[in-house]
């Protein structure tokens, strides 16, 4: 699955920036309430479901025929206990003979007549019926959006399908399924597995029949039936589908037309083809998370749908988010976390696959790229630095978290680099075919591995799985002239404690002298080492961990002009990538600016590019501001520009930028730069920023690319004229992305004004998802007391689905406690998170609540916002 932000729980890409990893945790960071970290014992073996159901719009209910086919695992079974949540149960049948049953606030129990034997065959029907809170979503259109396409969809993972189908909802069991849906005739349906029919029904209905006969877990159901445009493809004769809610069909193309190829390279590069019988990706509105790989029908975002325009100006579209949810295809669907401990073996991979079609595709500096920046974005997250990525203590927290994803994905390319390209792949293979069809944990991958390639992998794995933390390097070195030798000191300083040792890591070390480069392999692992190597002379670069491959930080002591060598003679983008961020730190210095400036204007690939703009950016100062200013004029990739437009917004009290930026703002060949100016008018606060974003507001672009953009700009600008716009641009009947950038951007102006406060309260029971989320916590962060009474009064509401209740609950407790302020940094991760350990790791235990809620906001804003337009999180100082 893919959240919205994470960010952690959320995600980024695009151009540059993974921000899928940053959806899919998002998700996850709804998930309050604690999942079973534990695989249950089971007293049956649910083999076959039979699941028919009818929908009733106006009550959004759904009214449910399901027949479970289940074998006895246990000797003496007097009972079958289901999971089903707020769903009314009417009738249930075991071989056909009406039996009595009991329910209780999260269980139907069937007790059976007789005691049951391992291997006895039951079939259990069960009729119900329920207007459910979570796991099933019913979007309609109502007055303030009466042309909105109908649909309704479901999210299972991970403990929700128990919401709209009493079953076993656990992931270590798995299922055949058939899945019966009668709808209006006009509709479309997606379900798993084959289509098998679709027949009259009589009043204006159609009856559709889906079957999957690859088994999976039950929170790999799915269930989408609403008004969509479908464009059919093709993998080796197999369908694959797009659906889009109506209107928006002719965007399928360019947004998901990579899939064949992806589903092309990923059987190639795995040994394993794609194992279903089709592969559908259906896009609806209001999805509460980024994307969710159920079992050959994935169900995704419909802001991946991008208006062709600004597909145009991504570098990456939403490959990430596509080639995430169809690498869980194989891990996470057709092999499955036995229990949410061991999720990374879902989300690692899938984060992992991310990168093997990166790499494919757009090649490796543009891999490299996202290594780097996720290497960073983690180190970033003080939170996630003590726990293990495989542990079964998330009470407090969601296992959907950045260790899953961005380490475990890290963790996933730091054993391919370990062990080479052939082996690592052989295990792969080896592990997919062992647990083909079942339920695997941590163990099953190392033994997959050591049985393929006859490589020990245990001490890895218990450092980077079982264990927690990364290796935080202090590095210098000296050169002997007499010996012509270069002694190299290697101090790891993370803090050792709890599940945080000391590393072992092999690593490359590469120094460079004027003779040429040359190559070591040295391995560390102690607290503290020298390492001595042969030189003919002074080096002129020395790399450690050449090409950044192990997941670290490192503060390595070098000379200006070894930091300057490195930015313009280093082969690999990590390198240089390194060293223009460890030259930021040297301000006022010509020399340093008319590097990075040069690095800015010619450097080969464009992520490094636009890493020296954001250095340009944090030093500052009007050399600083002349290289970004010049830089304008020949950089033509959108997904360059944005970057220098946003790190002019760094440049205070300079009028010449401000004017600069309302030009660029006005008039650009990028929307994106465009989108960045309007942000960046507002941070700076400056004298015609007011009347530039109003002239936005009112302006057209692609979707209301800028209109949007502008409606966020309005809370960093902080004046109070904007607020008769805001509360129109807020109000029902605006488009949703409109309403939720208005909605947070009016909660931090007139604060004492209770009109405002009274009307963002007004928002909360709407039923679009995006703004009653936006209204919560902004009426959270905008610290006026008396919307607590509303706060309270959506606690009680009937229709709150269980989740949002701690999300409210955090919000009631920060307007009743002012000055508690959510922490600015980790979360979001990138480049300019701290990496300074120790002091972050003292203020963890606050910092993650804190974390935690900034993650949830972050949700929020990226439910509403396309996932790609992330000035909003882009990795530089807030001002
Ligand atoms: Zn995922």
């Amino acid at each position: 699955m893919k959240n919205p932000t994470q960010r952690g729980a959320n995600c980024r890409r695009s151009k540059g920036f993974s921000m899928v990893a940053l959806l899919i945790v998002c998700i996850s960071a709804l998930q309050l309430r604690a999942d079973e970290p534990y695989a249950r014992a089971r007293d049956y073996d649910l083999q076959h479901s039979r699941i028919a159901m009818r929908f009733d719009l106006e009550q959004k209910k759904v009214l449910g025929d399901v027949t479970h086919n289940l074998s006895i695992l246990r000797d003496g079974t007097s009972k079958i206990a289901f999971d089903s949540v707020g769903l009314t149960i009417q009738n249930v049948t075991v071989n056909k003979s009406s039996v009595k049953f009991e329910t209780t606030a999260d269980k139907l129990v069937v007790p059976l007549l007789a005691a049951a034997k391992s291997g006895d065959k039951l079939d259990v029907a069960i009729r119900y019926e329920g207007k459910p809170t979570k796991g099933m979503y019913f979007i309609l259109p109502d007055k303030d959006y009466p042309d909105r396409p109908k649909q309704i969809w479901t999210q299972g993972e991970s403990e929700d399908t128990r919401y709209y189908l009493p079953t076993y909802d656990y992931p270590n069991d798995r299922l055949t399924t058939e899945t019966i849906l009668t709808v209006p005739a006009s509709w479309i349906t997606v379900s798993n597995g084959k289509l098998i029919s679709v027949s009259e029904a009589g009043k204006g209905l159609k009856t559709w029949t889906w079957r999957e006969s690859v088994p999976s877990s039950t929170y790999l159901i799915t269930v989408v039936a609403g008004e969509f445009d479908e464009t059919r493809d093709s993998w080796r004769g197999m369908p694959v589908t797009y659906y889009a809610p109506k209107g928006r069909g002719d965007r399928l193309p360019i947004n998901y037309g990579r899939t064949p190829a992806m589903i092309d390279l990923f059987s190639k590069k795995l040994g394993v083809d794609y194992p279903w019988e089709k592969y559908a990706q259906v896009m609806v509105d209001d999805f509460v998370a980024g994307g969710m790989e159920n079992s050959s029908a994935t169900t995704n975002t419909s802001s991946s749908l991008n208006h062709p325009k600004i597909a145009a100006e991504l570098y990456t579209d939403e490959d990430g988010l596509i080639s995430h949810e169809l690498g869980h295809q194989w891990f996470g669907d057709l092999v499955t976390c036995k229990d949410w401990g061991d999720i990374w073996l879902n989300e690692g991979f899938a984060t992992f696959m991310e990168s093997v079609w990166t790499e494919a595709h757009y090649g490796k500096d543009q891999a490299d790229l996202e290594r780097w920046e996720g290497m960073r974005e983690w180190m970033g997250q003080a939170n996630l630095f003590n726990k293990p990525i495989v542990r079964h203590d998330f009470d407090d927290s969601s296992e959907f978290d950045g260790n899953a994803y961005t380490k475990g994905g890290l963790v996933l390319q730091m054993l391919r680099w370990q062990l080479g390209e052939g082996a690592f792949y052989r295990g792969l293979k080896h592990y997919l075919e062992v647990n083909r069809g079942k339920n695997a944990v941590t163990a099953d991958l190392s033994k997959a591995i050591e049985e393929s390639s006859h490589t020990n992998v245990d001490q890895f794995f218990s450092q980077w799985l079982y264990g927690a933390g990364a290796p935080r390097f202090d590095l210098s070195y000296s050169y002997d002239n007499d010996k012509h030798q270069v002694a190299l000191t290697v101090k790891q300083t993370q803090k050792v404690e709890g599940r945080v040792g000391i590393f072992r890591v092999p690593v490359d070390l590469e120094i460079t002298t004027s003779s040429g480069p040359k190559l070591y392999e040295i391995t560390v692992s102690k607290a503290e080492q020298i390492f001595t190597f042969p030189s003919d002379s002074p080096p002129l670069m020395v790399l450690f961990d050449k090409g950044g491959h192990f997941l670290k930080s490192a503060e390595f002591h070098k000379e200006k002009k070894e930091w300057l060598y490195q930015l313009k003679n280093a082969a690999e983008f990590a390198d240089r990538a390194d060293a223009a961020v460890a030259l930021e730190k040297i301000k006022n210095d010509e020399e340093v600016v008319t590097a990075l400036g040069a690095a800015l204007h010619s450097d080969k690939f464009w992520g490094l590019r636009a890493t020296a703009a954001d250095a340009l950016g944090r030093i500052g100062g009007a050399a600083a501001s002349k290289q970004l200013l010049d830089a304008l004029n020949s950089a033509n990739e959108p997904w360059v520009r944005y970057r220098i437009v946003y790190a002019l917004g760094n440049f205070k009290d300079d009028a010449a930028i401000a004017t600069k930026l309302a030009a660029i703002a006005k008039d650009d060949s990028s929307y994106r730069a465009r989108a960045a100016a309007l942000q960046a008018l507002g941070r700076l606060k400056s004298p015609g920023a007011l009347a530039a974003l109003e002239a936005a507001v009112s302006g057209d672009s692609p979707d209301g690319y800028l209109r949007n953009a502008a409606l966020r700009a309005f809370g960093p600008l902080g004046d109070d004229k904007a607020v008769p716009l805001l509360r129109q641009w807020s109000a029902p009947g605006k488009p949703i992305d409109s309403r939720t950038a208005a909605i947070r951007s009016l909660a931090s102006l007139e604060k004492s004004n209770q009109e405002i406060t009274k009307q963002i309260a007004g928002y909360l029971s709407e039923p679009h998802f995006p703004v009653r989320m936006a209204a919560i916590f902004s009426l959270g962060g905008r610290g006026d007391a008396t919307a607590v009474p509303a706060l309270e009064a959506l606690l009680k509401s009937s229709d709150l689905s269980i989740e949002m209740v701690p999300m409210i609950k955090e919000q009631i407790a920060r307007l009743q406690k002012p000055g508690a302020k959510p922490a600015s940094a980790g979360a979001e991760g990138g480049p300019s998170a701290s990496e300074d350990g120790a002091a972050s790791e003292k203020s963890a235990g606050t910092a993650a609540v804190l974390q935690r809620l900034e993650k949830l906001e972050h949700l929020v804003q990226e439910m509403n916002e396309r996932l790609k337009s992330f000035e909003t999180r882009l990795p530089l100082p807030k001002p």
